[in-house]
């Protein structure tokens, strides 16, 4: 029976460590100057070289040529401590997880007391050092304070925090991380060409992705490829029916299908996904995923591929046009999207159904922005209900604090001089604040109205950065954008932002997926979830009121805790006390 690949391939030095430089390379230096300390605590996540460091770190301070960063491999101690040795006498590993009490406390501090057998040093590496119990590390306590001469410890845990204050406060401390993709990738081919395996493009980094920066987990996934490949090769297909993940073809193809807009191609696609059984979830994490390397790819142009390392250059320019077709904008409000669908997906009775749903969003979304629509879509479309419920008594959203427009500009300013100046614009915000242009990134002009610009955001919530003042006491980021505008297009304007048009079905409504095909036009006909009142008092605009402002004063303010009493009446089911009240005096 053939050992486990990570077994085999057990680094036996820190030069064969990877992915860890900040961690090896300090106590390399350490052992070669000879600043040992008595006692280390390795953390970090599972799976990335902390026991592995510890058994190393070992071998360095028992060499017989020792103390060394680079043990020399052939004495005794280093034979002992290699990955076929049987261990050393004076190299103790204690799981912790099943010694974690006062007693094994106990025996190990006497068995600390004897001078090592043969070696330099008596070693003590406590793994799962988190699971010692309090009254363990207190029995350990004065001997990890006050070690004799030739004793070390090496605490290794996942949960340094665990590990009590005293102890930790006497180690050096040295947290591991997990190992970055291109790294592993790399090392995963050295693996795989030192044991003769032939591997098709793309698995690589599936077995990357599946070991998630584990280095022991990477290996372990790609171990169970190559025992179970029926082909001489590990074939694309075999990785890809073993751990789950979506086909780069199918996701290629839904995705074309959602650029180009037509539904019925695109619920062809995803019932192909379907029906292969591919988990709806999975499958949605795998296209946002996807999504993301088109947006990588659209911006990196030519060195996308350093970036997406292990794909291939017709892989880069497939994915390439894909994404020049469609821009970065859409592509990251389309994120945006599935990222809420996936949240709301969890513990979801249907998720093939949240999952058409999702198609049939992304399809809408995709139409709407291609038509940059002139006019705000005729019904409101945002403004979910949660929202209103946890702020019950505003039902009308705040307005944005809006400065009066100056003197009207001699031509008035075009909505296609505005949509084309738009870039400009925001290259000049990003000049000024990088933060307020990041929350304008896939920002559009969706419309112009005599001096109000409508600016349609992917999510309303990037747009509250605008509210927010610049700095103490200066004006609001909104200004800066009116700044931009001015100074960009000569004409100063006021604006008003909008949700880009998305649309938020109940799951309860189940639409038949047909109806949705024709992207553009099912907008106008999508069910919205807003009760009726809450639906004449706001406006799809969320800063509406910037034309009529201000403070509701006399009859409006009635009219509007009217309308506040309403929604918690619809929504919560609730009672106001004050309305008992009324009635009582009545
Ligand atoms: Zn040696």
């Amino acid at each position: 029976m053939a050992t486990a690949l990570y077994r085999r391939y057990r680094p036996e030095s820190f030069a064969e460590l990877i992915g860890q430089a900040h961690v090896t390379d300090p106590l390399r230096h350490a052992l070669s100057a000879d600043r040992v300390n008595h006692a280390y605590l390795f953390s970090g996540p599972r799976g990335c070289g902390k026991t592995t460091s510890a058994r190393i770190l070992a071998r360095c301070l028992n060499c017989a040529e020792g103390p060394t960063d680079t043990p020399c491999g052939v004495c005794p101690s280093c034979v002992e401590l290699s990955r076929d040795g049987g261990g050393s006498l004076d190299v103790v590993e204690i799981d912790a997880a099943s010694h974690n009490g006062v007693d094994d406390a106990r025996d190990l501090r006497e068995r600390a007391v004897f001078a090592p057998a043969r070696d330099r040093y008596k070693i003590f590496i406590l793994d799962e050092a988190h699971m010692v119990t309090q009254q363990g590390f207190n029995a350990l306590l004065k001997i990890v304070e006050e070690p004799p001469e030739h004793v070390k410890f090496i605490f290794a845990t996942t949960e340094p925090e665990k590990v009590i204050g005293t102890i930790r406060s006497r180690t050096h401390h040295y947290p591991f991380r997990l190992v970055p993709p291109s790294e592993l990738l790399t090392y995963i081919e050295q693996v795989c060409s030192s044991e003769g395996v032939n591997v098709e493009e793309g698995v690589l980094p599936l077995v990357v992705r599946a070991g998630g920066g584990s280095v022991r987990d990477t290996l372990s996934v790609l171990d169970q490829l190559i025992a179970g490949s029926p082909d001489p090769t590990v074939t694309y297909d075999h990785a890809i029916g073993l751990l789950g993940y979506t086909h780069g073809e199918l996701l290629a193809e839904v995705m074309t299908a959602l650029a180009s807009g037509v539904g019925s191609d695109t619920f062809h696609a995803l019932h192909k996904v379907i029906h292969t059984g591919q988990d709806p979830r999975r499958f949605g994490e795998d296209l946002l995923e996807y999504v993301r390397d088109l947006i990588i790819v659209d911006q990196a142009g030519q060195e996308a591929g350093e970036l997406l390392p292990g794909t291939s250059a017709a892989t880069l320019e497939g994915m390439r046009s894909l994404a020049q077709g469609m821009g970065t904008p859409t592509l990251s409000s389309m994120a945006d999207v599935m990222a809420e669908a996936l949240a709301s997906m969890t513990g979801a009775t249907s998720p093939t159904l949240h999952l058409e749903l999702l198609m049939a969003r992304l399809l809408v979304s995709r139409g709407q922005a291609a038509v940059t629509a002139p006019v705000a879509p005729s019904r409101p479309v945002v403004a979910e209900p949660a929202q209103l419920v946890q702020e019950p008594s505003p039902p009308v959203p705040a307005p944005t604090p809006e400065v009066a427009a100056d003197a009207p500009p001699a031509h008035p300013l075009s909505e296609a001089a505005m949509i084309d100046a738009w870039p400009e614009i925001l290259e000049a915000i990003g000049e000024k604040k990088r933060g307020v242009w990041s929350a304008l990134v896939g920002t559009e002009v969706m419309g112009l109205e005599e001096d109000v610009v409508t600016i349609g955001f992917p999510s309303l919530t990037s747009a509250e950065l605008l509210k927010k003042p610049q700095g103490p006491g200066l004006a609001a980021n909104a200004e800066l954008v009116r700044e931009a505008i001015l100074a960009t297009t000569g004409h100063r304007v006021r604006f008003k932002v909008q949700e880009l048009p998305t649309t938020e079905p109940t799951p309860g409504e189940a639409l038949a997926v047909e109806e949705v095909a024709p992207a553009s036009e099912a907008a106008g006909s999508w069910p919205t979830v807003l009760p009726p009142q809450a639906e004449a008092a706001s406006p799809p605009e969320e800063v509406e009121p910037l034309v009529e402002p201000e403070v509701p004063t006399g009859p409006v303010a009635g009219e509007l805790s009217q309308v506040g009493e309403a929604v918690i009446r619809e929504v919560l089911g609730g009672e106001l006390i004050s309305e008992k009240r009324i009635d009582e005096e009545n």
